[in-house]
């Protein structure tokens, strides 16, 4: 139920931010990471199951995927990561140890209001 969670959170966080009682949202943009583990088909559908009789009914829900680094311990490469589970822990240059960093983020972009 992680993703029903963070459909409340953000349009609880999104209605909070409306100017007044007569706009309207009409989008809303939110970053996770690939770490972050959510799934948009998932978000979305309880966005727009939430969103039914509130300023945000209709609005348009975009997630923008934020890629992890994968980030050579011995000589600083970095790769990004884009959570299909390959992850290499070695590094493609020099054969040392990569460690993983980002991905985690979770937040509210913006929000598009039309009043
Ligand atoms: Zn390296």
């Amino acid at each position: 139920m992680h993703e029903a969670a963070i459909a409340q959170a953000v349009l609880d966080t999104a209605l909070e931010a409306l100017p007044d009682k007569d706009s309207r949202i009409t989008a809303i943009t939110v970053v996770a990471g690939v770490l972050a583990g959510v799934e948009e088909e998932c978000l979305t559908a309880y966005f727009n199951e939430l969103c039914k009789c509130t300023a945000a009914e209709g609005a348009c829900l975009r997630l923008v995927i934020e890629p992890a680094h994968l980030i050579c311990k011995e000589c600083d490469k970095q790769t990004n990561y884009a959570g299909d589970g390959r992850l290499a822990l070695q590094c493609s240059a020099c054969g040392g140890f990569n460690r993983l960093e980002g991905g985690k983020a979770l937040y509210l972009d913006s929000v598009e209001v039309e009043s």
